[in-house]
């Protein structure tokens, strides 16, 4: 396996970063999680617009032209060989002192990790998650932009053993206002009377690629889709819950904080978004 980092293609063994590095002192730096769908780099060019705008927003500059870095991506997949794979991009602030300043870091590292994709089990799609809702909130739209995938996680790590000590498969975050944002790392709809809901992205989530790709979908088949704030009780009495994500595509939510959805079972509108999301995955990307 090859990593790349920093100009250079090394082996999985001497993919080492210092322990100086601001990224793993203060997790200072930016990500993105792509997936290569039989070749086919789905959605990069808004992967890279992401992941330019989120380091932007921290005030990090990164070193290469959003052209260099998509080749970098490109050879770092064709090199592996990979047809299907998840693939992490990580620029950190680089090595600094051990104090916060950014200033005193000399440059960004950058690695491109490719891997063969371990996928979500066909069954847990026929079968659906289940969720519950955290008592962590959201971190505040004016403080750290939850628009900025950052390194710095913690947010989401902290609702994930929430979700895992509640016994469930994810969890349900909400903002200081009680409306739902999203999932620790991905975006969640609801389905009621044929109308289609995903929170604004300004309440506090992520606006997912997989997010913005099924609400065009949505769309385009003749749904109607709106983005409105909603609470927890317009989650509980949906008619189905779905969540999206680069990772989990579109799966299905077959219960929240114990009130059952749609009898356990992927709705037909959930069904058909996978569907016709599945059919764009090789399409819409970079070969
Ligand atoms: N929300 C959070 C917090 C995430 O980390 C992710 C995963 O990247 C998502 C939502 C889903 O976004 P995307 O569809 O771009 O993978």
């Amino acid at each position: 396996q090859w990593i790349y980092l920093n100009g250079e293609y090394v082996t999985k063994q001497d993919a080492v970063v210092s322990v100086y590095d601001h990224g793993f002192l203060y997790g200072d730096g930016v990500f993105e999680g792509i997936r290569v769908y039989s070749g086919n780099i789905f959605k990069l060019d808004e992967h890279l617009d992401r992941l330019y705008d989120s380091a932007k927003s921290i005030m990090l500059n990164i070193p290469y032209t959003k052209e260099e870095f998509q080749n970098i991506i490109v050879e770092t997949v064709r090199k592996n060989q990979l047809e299907t794979a998840y693939i992490r991009v990580v620029v950190s602030r680089g090595p600094g002192d051990l104090g916060l300043d950014p200033n005193k870091c000399s440059e960004p590292r950058i690695v491109v990790i490719a891997e063969a994709l371990a996928l979500f089990p066909k069954e847990l799609y026929e079968r659906g998650v289940r969720l519950a809702s955290v008592a962590s909130r959201r971190n505040r739209a004016d403080v750290l932009p939850p628009q900025v995938k950052s390194l710095n996680y913690l947010n989401n790590i902290l609702v994930k053993m929430e979700a895992n000590q509640a016994g469930v498969d994810e969890a349900l975050m909400l903002n200081d206002q009680g409306y739902v944002t999203e999932g620790s790392a991905d975006n969640v709809f609801i389905v009621k009377k044929g109308v289609i809901k995903t929170p604004p992205v300004y309440l506090g989530a992520l606006e997912g690629i997989t997010r913005n790709t099924i609400i065009e979908l949505a769309k385009n088949l003749g749904y109607e889709m709106r983005e409105e704030p909603f609470t927890r009780h317009d989650v509980y009495v949906a008619d189905e819950v779905f969540l999206t994500g680069t990772a989990a595509e579109v799966i299905a939510v077959n219960e929240v904080d114990s009130r059952v959805i749609n009898n356990r079972k992927p709705g037909k509108v959930t069904n058909h978004l996978l569907s016709e999301f599945r059919k764009l995955t090789t399409e819409d990307g970079v070969k």
